[in-house]
């Protein structure tokens, strides 16, 4: 795509990296068929393509965004399908991100679309604080209908839907420690606490812990770690994003100086894509581009860190019948595919994929709250399309896509590393999987 940025523009390196991006652009429309928002509404100005074409005449011009243009970037998910069906390497995510950047700073959202936004930015990054949250999430319940009648508080209505009835105790593994490898050491990794995922399913990381040190791998959890910052990335707020990336490298950068690091551990794919990203998102910052180039390289999803190791026979096998959901960080982010399905299927699993597997689900960070209409759309036709495999259990790697997935599906929805934990002769997995898994051994 030609592009007409003058020599000044070009010194914000940036509209450079942008103006790359753009001119890799031929305009095929490849892109659209595969894009969720453009499938569910038909409109090419919310298709790859559409929004390809708005960003560059926003940033070309040197234009404050205005109203259509935040509407069409607000409804993108940011699951990069597009990317992964674009044949030319366009790096859409990078161009949407400084796209939202750019909205932040010059486009003034309606006063409770700002307030929505600055509370979940408050909020979500914070365990104790989601965990309060949630509690008061309980009182609100009764009023979601009335929520949800009100165009300006549907966001609200949605939080409180998707709230859970129960919240399970903090996990006392999530604090900072090491945690041994048992038997003949086989490696030493960092595990990434998170923030949200740390509220929602402790069970998740304790797990993972449990998992990697009864096959002889250390697992440290340093001090300092903090959410990965995409939260509030995909809302266009830079500085905090970088914040969150800089306390992160420091914190694993003290564990790779303290005994060495083979990989930083990530159990939900949304925060993975964004931690293999700090590299690029703090290339301009001297004093952090290389370390965190070097977290970057280390990070490496549960399934991923699992696939590189010399697995041994699985205790069980269940020959349940598992519907893999592969997250779109996952699939289309990291193009981390066949792992999972390579695990599950060794630790005796049977697994199906749901037709229409590169679609997003609807989940997609705060998106199903922000954007309620399009999310549960996408849920709903994701739900029809996992329920016809005939599965008895759902298979994912991100916390988010289990929460919504879970809100409409009457299967039980797990984290793939319970199915493996339990596989390799771990606990039952709490609540969901009871009848399912029983009914297989
Ligand atoms: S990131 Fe997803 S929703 Fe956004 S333009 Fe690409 S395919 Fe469409
Ligand atoms: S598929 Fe790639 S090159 Fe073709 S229109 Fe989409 S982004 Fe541009």
């Amino acid at each position: 795509m030609q592009t007409n940025f003058s020599s000044a523009q070009l010194a914000d390196p940036h509209v450079a990296e942008s103006e790359k991006i753009l001119r890799k652009c031929v305009h095929c429309g490849f892109c659209t068929a595969t894009c969720p928002t453009y499938v569910t509404l038909g409109n090419e100005l919310d298709s790859p393509r559409g929004r390809i074409y708005l960003i560059k005449d926003m940033l070309e011009n040197g234009r404050p965004a205005d109203k259509e243009i935040v509407t069409h970037i607000d409804r993108c998910l940011s699951c990069l399908a597009c990317m992964t069906t674009c044949p030319s390497g366009v790096n859409y995510m990078h161009l949407v991100d400084h796209a939202r950047a750019h909205i932040q700073e010059t486009y003034k959202r309606p006063l409770l679309d700002r307030l929505t936004r600055s509370m979940l930015a408050f909020v979500l990054p914070y365990p104790q604080r989601f965990r309060a949250a949630l509690k008061l999430a309980k009182l609100g319940k009764p009023f979601i209908g009335l929520f949800e009648k009100v165009p300006a508080l549907k966001p609200l209505g949605a939080m409180l839907r998707l709230a859970p009835t129960s919240i399970p105790e903090a996990s006392p593994l999530a604090s900072p420690g090491i945690h041994a490898g048992q038997g003949t050491q086989k490696g030493r990794v960092a595990i990434l606490t998170g923030c949200a995922q740390s509220v929602l399913d402790p069970a998740i990381n304790d797990t993972t812990i449990s998992l990697l040190t009864r096959l002889g791998v250390e697992v440290v959890v340093p001090p300092g770690e903090g959410c990965c910052g995409a939260l509030v990335h995909h809302m266009g707020r830079e500085e905090a994003a970088l914040a969150s990336a800089r306390q992160n490298v420091d914190a694993w950068t003290g564990a790779i100086d303290q005994g060495g690091l083979d990989a930083i551990i990530i159990t939900a794919s949304g925060c993975g894509t964004t931690i293999k990203d700090y590299g690029f998102m703090l290339r301009l910052d001297p004093a952090y581009a290389d370390k965190a180039a070097r977290v970057s390289a280390l990070a490496k999803d549960i399934t991923e860190y699992l696939a590189s190791l010399d697995l041994p026979e699985p205790v069980r096998k269940p020959g349940t019948v598992v519907a893999y959901h592969s997250a779109c960080s996952m699939q289309h982010g990291q193009k981390i595919i066949r792992q999972p399905k390579e695990l599950l299927a060794r630790a005796g699993f049977i697994v199906r994929e749901p037709r229409e597997g590169h679609l997003c689900c609807g989940s997609a960070g705060t998106y199903n709250i922000l954007q309620p209409e399009i999310s549960a759309r996408l849920r709903d036709r994701k739900v029809k399309n996992i329920e016809a495999t005939g599965a008895s259990i759902i298979a994912t790697g991100n916390i988010g896509c289990i929460t919504q997935i879970a809100s409409a599906a009457k299967l039980p929805v797990v984290h793939t590393v319970k199915l493996l934990d339990w596989a390799y002769g771990g606990p039952k997995p709490d609540g969901v999987l009871e009848n399912s898994l029983i009914a297989a051994e």
